[in-house]
């Protein structure tokens, strides 16, 4: 079920010795996807998942790399409790930990049965914001840069391997909260509709040393290839492309988790990822 995601992230950990434990714990996760298999009941699937692979995620986490572990066991229940699910699906504000564990949670629930609990939900966290204040500053469903199928925002792009190797292929978002993509303009940011002000960063040199990304083309030593940031200057957004022309093996959502030092060089340049990854970056 989920083949070419483990061996790419295999390859991809021992390539990218920077993403190793990142990788390590992708893989994990994917164990605990695959051991649920199509057990997700059409009825409830939000208890049963809270039940039943909530816990097995935990237990992969805290085999993970250190931070995550000990901030999972720093926020204790409060992370973990009644509600937290529900939540995610609502779009409401959540810490980094309970984003992640919600995210890796609910990877095996389909959009459809996102509403799908048998009893009433409980009474509303009170650490959080109510479902009725949940992120109306950002756009809904239908316009073009968020998911059709649950409304999530992007969380990478990725260009299909084209005919002509002088062009680029088609470009497709990939929704950060379920499996659905989507077709969409090369020219155009996916955030907030700007059609001019983009710009690429891409890693261009690399050598032995840290990669180092700028504003160049990718060269043939890069580290990164087939991975670049695309920037909007309007809303200061940007996310990670993966080139399949470049990398016929790519799988953009593994791809993506090794792209940190592309990230941290465009935190520093003062951009916001628009949706960060699964694991937070
Ligand atoms: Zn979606
Ligand atoms: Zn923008």
């Amino acid at each position: 079920m989920y083949g070419r995601e483990r061996v790419r992230a295999g390859e991809l950990r021992d390539r990218y010795p920077h993403a190793a434990e990142v990788l390590g714990l992708y893989l994990a996760l994917v164990e605990v996807w695959e051991s649920v298999g199509d057990d997700v009941p059409a009825d409830g699937a939000l208890e049963w998942a809270e039940a039943n692979v909530l816990p097995r995620v935990l237990a992969a986490t805290a085999a993970g790399p250190r931070p995550l572990a000990d901030a999972i066991t720093a926020a204790g229940a409060a992370a973990t409790g009644t509600g937290l699910l529900d939540a995610w699906a609502a779009d409401e504000d959540l810490t980094p930990v309970e984003r992640y564990l919600a995210r890796a949670t609910m990877h095996v629930v389909p959009p459809k049965a996102w509403t799908a609990r048998r009893k009433a939900p409980g009474p509303a966290r009170d650490d959080g914001p109510g479902p009725g204040s949940a992120r109306a500053d950002r756009p809904g469903p239908g316009s073009g840069g968020r998911c059709a199928a649950c409304g999530g925002a992007a969380q990478l792009s990725y260009r299909v391997a084209s005919e002509d190797p002088l062009v680029s292929g088609r470009r497709m978002l990939a929704c950060a909260k379920c499996p659905h993509e989507w077709n969409f303009s090369a020219t155009t940011c996916p955030n907030c509709g700007e059609t001019g002000k983009r710009t690429v960063h891409a890693e261009a040199h690399a050598a032995t040393e840290a990669p180092h990304v700028g504003r160049a083309a990718p060269d043939d030593r890069s580290v990164f290839p087939h991975l670049r940031a695309e920037s909007c200057q309007t809303c200061r957004s940007y996310l990670i492309d993966v080139d399949l022309g470049r990398d016929a093996r790519a799988v953009p959502r593994v791809d993506e988790l090794a792209a940190v030092p592309i990230d941290l060089h465009l935190a520093g340049l003062g951009y916001t990822k628009i949706t960060p990854n699964l694991m937070g970056f």
